[in-house]
């Protein structure tokens, strides 16, 4: 591509784009096409936050810069939730920091502790947004295979010696995307005590931290003793308070982690507008009824999907958070020959297990972030191609 750096020039492809030149086609020949691709929330933003904002947009005290570091009401919101849910204590002046959405945040947080060629340890299959930060900075991705038998926890031992030399930061995402799968306080605290005998970094990325099921909690890393000497977790309102454009995250943790990214940070933004953030502030200290309710729903879908991919042959658990299936393709097929078939034949985009790293091949990753009919509608029609009516 014309006046692109060499790094930009050699960024992994987006393996998203063909389906979606493929989605355009079919749709101009008249097909009703069904995504299950999609990775944001359908459910608009609950309205309590949506008047805090018009409140705030009309002071004019909010219309100036926002410290960099974030307004003290966001960041004292982020504390007292961390108190309030976890029982953790964090300072909102040293270790609590603003993002414009976690993804930006991670992002910097990557190129302010790289240095060209220190590698990162990163979930496979995971969120493929890690894999390029890490090529903008420099940096060399490792992968950290997840233990499908036992619910996708992160397989220390298959890492070697020299990839654990050149290791600097570990990433971790529970619950997960793209496998909804979730982990209890143990995990966390198995993976603080590798990474402190290896000399790493914990960034946790806890975007579905309050998206959970069953009445399942998922708890944060900041909640192991010791965490905060080397550990960071990124939050973001936009799962849980279906927020995606307000663009407004948070960073938690270890003040020196924090403040590395504050500097580069500094140097490229000036936070997130004041009234997004006192809404976010408002969202934060709510009850979570919200919440509640949004889980309740994605719950409600989940249950009438899971016995229908069954029925096809495809293994499927039921996901602890997250709004995602994560599914097996059926006997016979490769995770790009299931997904072509089913959006050739049934007119349904899923997202091939691969996008998201090798150990991706051979699931299929389907959100629940569409409206219940049209879901149902989809895995009818999967239904009825791969059984051949019923
Ligand atoms: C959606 C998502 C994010 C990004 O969230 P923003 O706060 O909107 O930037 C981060 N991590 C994972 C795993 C996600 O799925």
């Amino acid at each position: 591509m014309k006046y692109c750096s060499k790094q930009v020039n050699s960024l992994p492809p987006y393996l998203f784009s063909v389906f979606h030149q493929k989605k355009k086609e079919l749709q101009e020949q008249g097909v009703d096409v069904i995504d299950l691709g999609i990775g944001a929330p359908d459910l608009p933003t609950p309205s309590f936050i949506i008047d805090r904002l018009a409140e705030e947009a009309k002071n004019p005290s909010n219309h100036k810069y926002s410290p960099y570091e974030g307004c003290l009401e966001f960041r004292q919101a982020v504390a007292d939730f961390y108190k309030r849910h976890y029982d953790v204590k964090v300072d909102p002046d040293t270790e609590v920091l603003a993002l414009i959405g976690s993804k930006e945040g991670i992002a910097h947080l990557i190129s302010s502790v790289l240095d060209p060629g220190d590698g990162v340890l990163v979930p496979d299959p995971g969120y493929p947004v890690y894999q390029s930060a890490i090529h903008l900075a420099y940096g060399s991705m490792i992968s950290l295979p997840l233990d499908e038998a036992n619910g996708y926890m992160p397989l220390f031992s298959k890492l070697t010696k020299p990839d654990l030399q050149r290791a600097k930061l570990m990433l971790l995402n529970y619950p997960g995307n793209p496998t909804g799968a979730a982990v209890n306080l143990s995990t966390f605290k198995e993976a603080v005590e590798f990474a402190r005998s290896e000399h790493l970094l914990i960034a946790h990325d806890s975007a579905y931290g309050l998206v959970t099921f069953d009445g399942f909690k998922a708890p944060s890393i900041l909640q192991v003793k010791g965490a905060k000497d080397i550990c960071v977790e990124f939050g973001s309102l936009s799962k849980s308070f279906n927020m995606t454009g307000w663009r407004i995250g948070y960073v938690a943790g270890n003040k020196d982690l924090i403040k590395s990214l504050s500097i580069v940070k500094s140097n490229m933004d000036t936070s997130q507008f004041l009234a997004i953030q006192k809404a976010a502030a408002a969202a934060l200290n709510s009850d979570f009824s919200s919440v509640k309710e949004n889980n309740e729903i994605y719950e409600k879908r989940m249950k009438a999907v899971l016995p229908a991919l069954k029925e096809i042959g495809m293994d499927v658990k039921r996901s602890r958070g997250t709004f995602f299936v994560w599914a097996k393709v059926p006997e016979g097929y490769t995770s790009q020959s299931f997904t072509q078939k089913m959006l050739e034949e049934a007119g349904v985009i899923l997202t091939p297990g691969p996008a998201f790293g090798s150990g991706g091949e051979g699931f299929i990753r389907l959100s629940l972030s569409v409206p219940s009919g049209r879901l149902e509608e989809a895995v009818q029609r999967m239904k009825k191609l791969m059984k051949g009516g019923s």
